[in-house]
C-alpha cells in the first residue's frame, strides 16, 4: 500500500530546502510552502544552487505532490489595471518558480471583483489564467482554490470554478484544491454523512472529480455558512472529525495530496499531533 500523502504549509525561513527538514520534524510525507514572501509582488529569481538542494532534499526525503501557495497579493481578476498587470506578472514568476523545483502544484485564490462584478471577474481570470499558462514550461499545474465566500472574492462555488476551468482555453495544466474550512464556510455541509456523500456528488458533477488535485485539511473557527475564512485545529472546529476520518479513508483521494493550514506553534507540535490524528483515522 502507498503512503497517504499528508502533510503542512511549513515555512522556508532561513533556505528554501529548510522547509524539508520541517515537513520531516512534523512526520510529514507532502508540504506547501510559500518560495518566497507571500506579501510580496517579486522577489530576486532563484539562484541554481538553491533549486538544486531543495530538489536533492525532496528527493532524498521522499516528498511528492507538494504544492506551493501564490502570494496574497495576486489577484489576477481585479478591476484596477495596475493590480491586474503586477498580479499576472507575479504569478507568472510564482510559476516559474515552481517549475524550476519541480514542484507539482502551485495553489491560487481565484480573485476578487471588488464591486465590478462576478461574471467579468470569472471572464477576466480566464483571460490572465491563458496568458500565464502560454508561458508554462514544464508539468507545474495551476490550482485554483475553493474560497469561503468572503467580501468580493469569487470562486465559492463551485459553479464559478467550472466556469473559470471552461473559459480558460489552455486549461490542461489547471486543477482544483479543495479547502475544507473554505467549503463549510462557503455553504457546503460536510457536516453529516449525507452532506459529505452530496457535496462530493455536486462537486463531480458541476466540477468533475478528475479536477480535484489537492486539499488544504482545515477546520473552521466560525459556524456553517459563515462566509468567512477563519481556519482552526482539527476537532476544535464546528467541522465534525467524521468528516476528516471519511476524507482519510476516501479511497478517490487515495493519492491526492493534503495539508494542514491551521494555526500551529513555532515548534510545529500541533501540527505534529494533526497529522497523528489524522493517520489514526485511516482504517
Ligand atoms: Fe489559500
Ligand atoms: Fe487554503
Ligand atoms: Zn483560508
Amino acid at each position: 500500500m502507498h503512503k497517504p500523502l499528508i502533510g503542512a504549509h511549513v515555512s522556508i525561513s532561513g533556505h528554501l530546502h529548510l522547509a524539508v527538514e520541517r515537513a520531516l520534524s512534523i512526520g510529514a510525507t507532502t508540504m506547501q510552502i510559500f518560495t518566497k514572501s507571500n506579501r510580496s509582488w517579486f522577489d530576486k529569481p532563484l539562484d541554481l544552487e538553491e533549486v538544486s538542494v531543495f530538489k536533492k532534499a525532496v528527493k532524498a526525503a521522499d516528498l511528492r505532490g507538494i504544492m506551493v501557495h501564490s502570494s496574497y497579493l495576486i489577484n489576477i481578476g481585479a478591476k484596477e489595471e495596475s493590480t491586474e498587470k503586477n498580479s499576472v506578472k507575479s504569478l507568472t514568476l510564482e510559476l516559474e518558480r515552481a517549475e524550476a523545483l519541480d514542484i507539482p502544484f502551485l495553489v491560487l485564490h481565484p480573485g476578487s471583483h471588488t464591486g465590478a462584478g462576478t461574471e467579468s471577474c470569472l471572464k477576466k481570470i480566464a483571460h490572465n489564467l491563458d496568458i500565464v499558462l502560454k508561458k508554462a514550461s514544464g508539468n507545474t499545474m495551476i490550482l485554483i482554490e475553493t474560497m469561503a465566500g468572503q467580501g468580493t472574492n469569487v470562486g465559492s462555488t463551485f459553479e464559478e470554478i467550472k466556469q473559470i476551468l471552461e473559459l480558460t482555453k489552455n486549461n490542461h495544466l489547471l486543477g482544483v484544491c479543495f479547502d475544507t474550512c473554505h467549503i463549510f464556510s462557503a455553504g457546503y455541509d460536510i457536516s453529516t454523512d449525507d452532506g459529505y456523500d452530496e457535496v462530493f456528488k455536486q462537486f463531480d458533477k458541476i466540477i468533475g472529480l478528475k479536477h480535484l488535485k489537492a486539499f488544504h485539511l482545515n477546520d473552521s473557527k466560525t459556524e456553517f455558512n459563515s462566509h468567512k475564512d477563519r481556519h482552526e485545529e482539527l476537532g476544535k472546529g464546528n467541522i465534525p472529525m467524521t468528516f476528516f476520518k471519511r476524507l482519510m479513508n476516501d479511497q478517490r483521494f487515495a493519492v491526492v495530496p493534503k495539508v494542514l493550514e491551521t494555526p500551529t506553534d513555532p515548534d510545529m507540535e500541533l501540527y505534529k499531533r494533526e497529522l497523528k490524528l489524522l493517520r489514526s483515522l485511516i482504517d
